[in-house]
């Protein structure tokens, strides 16, 4: 018989380095920045620590653990689940995978609405400081965007609504390590939320189609929170038609949406009877997140 063994890694009978594992991350391909910030935790140091600590040895049972996570990382695990957070619009949230993993460009939804609240368009102000804005996040996740507006508005009276149960408990989890109270409710879409009307409803729900390249590379995140079926505007289809009787009168519906789903949704929103319907781009300059106001009845 042939036993072939794998190659150990290169420092094999020795505790390896910090160096000797920033090598080896490198052979792996991944990303330096990742690889520092993995092990960096793994040790409890900040990360400038390893940068003077080159040829600190570990104990081998924590070299496996790096080693395990950049086998991880390298099949596109998100370092944010290795990690188990995520730094959202000034938040640390935790982030398992139950849940969407933040993105960046989800904080230009939030400004939008934050200047919503702040009456910005001087039109009809949401906020006139006498009366709390309420606001609903559909499809909250990890609690990302409903945290963050409740964090930077904090009479603003918030709910947040999600299907997963799993999820749920992640959201209410980061609520209550931050400190934000928050209204959180299990259901589908606007299903929790009969009779309630709002003067801002924000989602960002899945909306990748299913049939899209793109999903493959997303494959350790949850598949519901990123695509909705063969019609990447399934989701987005149900929250416009069901917004109007949620929405105080005067009261704006602000959803993120895919790249290419801009005039669809102005479609939408439009055939919903919202007004003032408008678009944002994200950071990448793409089309990212479009508004309309339900007008006075
Ligand atoms: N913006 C995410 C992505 O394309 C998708 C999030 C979503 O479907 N809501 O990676």
């Amino acid at each position: 018989m042939n036993h072939e063994r794998a190659p150990g890694p290169p420092w094999s009978g020795q505790a390896p380095t910090v160096s000797d594992l920033m090598a080896q991350a490198r052979r792996t391909g991944v990303d330096r920045l990742d690889a520092q910030l993995l092990l960096a935790r793994l040790l409890q140091q900040p990360r400038a620590w390893l940068i003077a600590h080159d040829d600190h040895a570990l104990e081998p049972a924590l070299a496996q653990d790096f080693m395990a996570q950049l086998a991880e990382r390298a099949r596109g695990v998100p370092l944010a689940y290795l990690l188990g957070e995520r730094e959202f619009h000034g938040l640390m949230l935790r982030v398992t995978p139950d849940v969407l993993v933040p993105r960046p460009d989800t904080e230009v939804l939030v400004d939008w609405a934050l200047e919503l609240l702040a009456g910005h368009d001087h039109d009809l102000p949401l906020a006139d400081h006498r009366t709390p804005p309420t606001v609903a996040d559909l499809g909250t996740g990890s609690g990302a965007i409903a945290l963050a507006l409740k964090h930077a508005w904090p009479t603003a009276l918030v709910c947040a609504v999600e299907r997963s149960p799993a999820a749920l408990a992640v959201a209410h989890a980061n609520g209550q390590r931050l400190g934000l109270p928050v209204q959180w409710l299990q259901g589908d879409w606007f299903v929790p939320l009969a009779g309630r009307r709002f003067d801002l409803i924000v989602s960002n729900p899945p909306y990748i189609d299913g049939a899209d390249a793109h999903l493959a590379a997303l494959h350790a995140e949850p598949i519901a929170a990123l695509t909705p079926g063969p019609d990447g505007l399934a989701a987005l289809r149900v929250l416009a038609r069901d917004a109007p009787p949620h929405l105080q009168s005067g009261g704006w519906l602000l959803l993120e949406h895919g790249h290419d789903q801009g005039a669809a949704v102005r479609s939408l929103l439009h055939a919903a009877g919202l007004e003032r319907v408008q678009t944002r781009r994200d950071l990448g300059g793409q089309e990212r997140c479009t508004a309309g106001r339900h007008g006075p009845a």
